[in-house]
Order: C-alpha cells, then structure tokens, then sequence
C-alpha cells in the first residue's frame, strides 16, 4: 500500500537539509507510526477481531491504529488515563479522526475498577484491562499493541524506510551521510540505525557508505532514552543521542519550540508541533557547535501533522501575541 517516501531540500541556518517526507507516504497512513504498523497489514492477521492499545488521546498513534484497524475491520479499544474537558467538548485532530474511524477511547478513571488501578503505569493498567475484562477472555482474536507502537513489530517497515534511505544515498553517490530524527519512545532510531548497519553490511557498502542516526530526547532525557533502546537492540546498534542541553518535557508548550515550528514550516513543508520543534533546536545546536565535511543531512519528517489540529490552537492561545511577522 505504500508506495516510497519522498525527498526534499530546504534551507536550515546556512544548511541544505534533505527531508526524508514519510509524512506523504499515504494519505491516510502516514509517518513514522505507519512504519511501525506497516507489519500487520503485510503479515496474515486474519485471526483478529479486536486491537488494543493505549496512550495519550491526542496520540498520532490513536489515529494511525484507528486507521488500521477500520482497514481490518477490527473492533478498537483505545485506553486513556486522562482526557481532557476541552478535547471532550471540541473533538478534534487525532481524537476526532479516531473516533470517526470507529474507535471506542475509554477513559481508565471511568472503569468501575478504577480505584485498583489508580497510580498504576498505563501498560500495567492495560494488563490489568486484560485479565479482568470479560470481552477479552478469548485471547486468540485479540492483538494488543503497546504504547507509541514500541514492540519488535515496529522493525519490520522502519527496514524498509532504512533501504529507501541507502538507495537515495546511492543514486546521489553520497559517501557520508547522517540522519537525524527526535525521539519519543526511541523506537524508530534504534531500529533505523540497527537496520542501516545490517543492510549496509549485507550489501556490502559498510567502508564506501557511512551513514550515521543521530537523535534526541523529547520525552524524559537522554538516559531515559537510552534505557528504551535497551530493551529494543544490542548496544552495537544504539543510535547516537545528542542534545543542547535543554531539558524538554513532552508537550509543554515553549516560545523557543514555536518559533522553530514557525522558521521550519516556512520552507513551506509543514512539520508538527510535538517532536519536530525540539528536533531542529537541537540539529541546530549539534551544526553550530560541530563542523561536517562533505556530509549530507537527512532530516525525518516522521507526520503527525493531524495532531497541529490541537496542538496549534494550544500554542495560539499562549503565544498569540509572537507570531512571526513574515
Ligand atoms: C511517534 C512520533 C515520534 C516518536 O517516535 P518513536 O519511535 O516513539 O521515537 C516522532 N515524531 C512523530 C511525528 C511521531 O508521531
């Protein structure tokens, strides 16, 4: 179903970035979360009648499992620990498209076991969920997905965005190239760079082209991040973790991530407000503070875009006075 994933260029302080466009691979299907779910439409899954998963209600995960699942004709059960009054009352973005799409999103704190579970990490609750609920006693035509979408399944299609990657290389007879791409769960990095290093090796390219993933914390810190990967790839494949020095809590708005969202998105490609705006502060940090020769930057555009439908009017009503002039 998808068919391969642009590139573009763009001008980023004094740099031509390339933009690897994962956020045009479908229409409906798109970003790093449809590299990640890609597996369970190449792969029999007919058995299933009923997806689980969890997360935030405004997750670009929820919409792409939504999507999967209407495209399986799979019943879907999104598990939420929080939504908020306001994205109750205006449903919008991933949340609305979600529920258009037929997902049931159910808030935990209105289960009737809800004191049980109260404190409890949403993976847990969603064990808890598991065994407890009548509905999912017949484990057989159930798959549950866990959070973000960060399960071995995710290495299948992050393999094909890796050998996308080495053939644009290729047909630009680069010889060094680095990658970079913000970090939430760390899964798209670590199964990127994994893939890059064994594809190159099988291919025999490993001294002619070097290819190198960089990457950063959005959610949690660096060490945080490398304890994801941990539990993903052998040590050999970790990707590289930069940072400014900033420490970003996930989805605090901040004047310095939407001012970079305003300067990025005015190469004319829109790029989202979660993940992207602390991924060019930091790619700006490392290209200030390091010199690259005869190096070509790619830059990810993971998607998400379908989040700005939340996300921007948040920041609009915080920042609404700073808007860039331009
Ligand atoms: C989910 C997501 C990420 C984070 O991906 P991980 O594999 O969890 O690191 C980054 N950018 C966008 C736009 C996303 O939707």
């Amino acid at each position: 179903m998808f068919s391969i994933s642009p590139v573009e260029s763009m001008n980023f302080d004094g740099h031509t970035l390339y933009i690897k466009r994962d956020d045009l691979l479908h229409a409906d299907f798109s970003g790093n979360k449809a590299r990640k779910f890609y597996h369970f439409l190449h792969h029999d899954y007919s058995y299933v009648t009923r997806l689980v998963g969890a997360g935030s209600a405004q997750a670009n995960s929820l919409y792409s499992l939504s999507v999967l699942a209407k495209q399986q004709g799979w019943q879907f059960d999104y598990y939420v620990s929080h939504i908020s009054k306001f994205l109750l009352q205006h449903p919008q973005g991933n949340y609305a498209a979600a529920i258009q799409n037929g997902a049931n999103i159910i808030n935990v704190a209105e289960l009737p076991y809800a004191d049980n579970i109260a404190g409890m990490h949403l993976d847990d609750v969603v064990q808890y969920i598991m065994l407890s609920t009548p509905t999912y006693a017949d484990k057989q035509h159930l798959l549950c997905i866990p959070e973000g979408g960060r399960c071995e399944y995710a290495e299948t299609g992050i393999a094909q965005l890796a050998s996308e990657i080495i053939e644009w290389a290729q047909i630009r007879q680069q010889i060094k190239l680095m990658v970079f791409l913000p970090s939430g769960t760390g899964t798209t990095a670590a199964y990127l760079n994994k893939q890059l290093i064994q594809q190159l090796a099988q291919l025999q390219l490993t001294p002619v082209l070097t290819i190198e993933v960089l990457t950063c914390s959005t959610v949690g810190g660096d060490d945080y991040l490398r304890q994801q990967f941990s539990q993903l790839i052998d040590e050999v494949y970790y990707p590289h973790i930069v940072s400014d020095g900033h420490k970003y809590h996930f989805g605090k708005l901040s004047q310095r991530c939407f001012d970079m969202w305003q300067t990025v998105c005015q190469s004319g490609i829109e790029f989202e407000l979660l993940y992207d705006p602390v991924g060019f502060l930091v790619l700006q940090h490392y290209l200030k503070t390091n010199t690259l020769t005869n190096t070509d930057i790619l830059y990810v555009h993971q998607g998400g875009i379908l989040g700005n439908k939340t996300m921007l009017p948040r920041y609009l009503r915080k920042f609404s006075n700073s808007i860039n002039a331009s």
